[in-house]
């Protein structure tokens, strides 16, 4: 077999990984800290059954219109998803760090209203009880960073990610375009 030489850029390259999800665990809890604002978004929260019967909750976005879990509106939640640094195991690592609704009011409170205020805060998130769905609560930490912060990046990638969502997709016109090409015998009569 003659060898393919080529110098095109591989196009099944894999990107770099997307910075991880970063959730409190029921009972759990864990200490970060923010890089800028977060993303927020409307999501549902939905029971799904597991192959050996039990019940998982899972988190979806809403997508208005489109959307399949609308009709229980009991499961919308509020959710936000901030840039931010974890360094439990020593070394710092870029993680989307995700809050809920208890856990967004505190940071506002915190910061006034002003997004600038977000970067570069420690919080420690923690569950208020053993459900793995509780209300997460925050702790602030006054400790300024021993190392350089790294600057704030795009949490969606890491969402389209987890939940299987190609933007691309949905950019799609839904309906095809107004103006349809002339076929050549009419272009011949106009
Ligand atoms: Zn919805």
């Amino acid at each position: 077999m003659p060898i393919e030489w080529s110098d095109r850029p591989g196009q099944q390259r894999a990107r770099p990984p997307s910075p991880k999800l970063l959730r409190v665990r029921a009972a759990g809890r864990l200490g970060a800290r923010l890089l800028g604002p977060a993303q927020r978004v409307l999501t549902h929260y939905v029971a799904e059954p597991l192959g050996d019967g039990k019940l998982v909750g899972r988190t979806y976005p809403c997508l208005g219109p489109t959307c399949r879990h609308c009709p229980a509106p009991e499961t919308l939640r509020e959710k936000a998803y901030a840039p931010a640094v974890w360094s439990s195991a020593g070394t710092p690592a870029l993680v989307v760090l995700e809050l809920t609704e208890a856990a967004l009011d505190a940071i506002d409170d915190k910061t006034g209203g002003d997004p600038a205020a977000w970067r570069g805060l420690l919080v420690e998130l923690y569950r208020a009880s053993r459900a793995p769905n509780a209300r997460v609560l925050v702790r602030f930490h006054e400790r300024p960073p021993d190392y350089q912060l790294p600057e704030p990046f795009d949490v969606r990638p890491t969402l389209y990610h987890l939940w299987r969502y190609d933007p691309a997709a949905d950019a799609a016109p839904a309906e095809p375009p107004k103006t349809l090409p002339i076929e050549p015998d009419k272009r011949k009569q106009a």
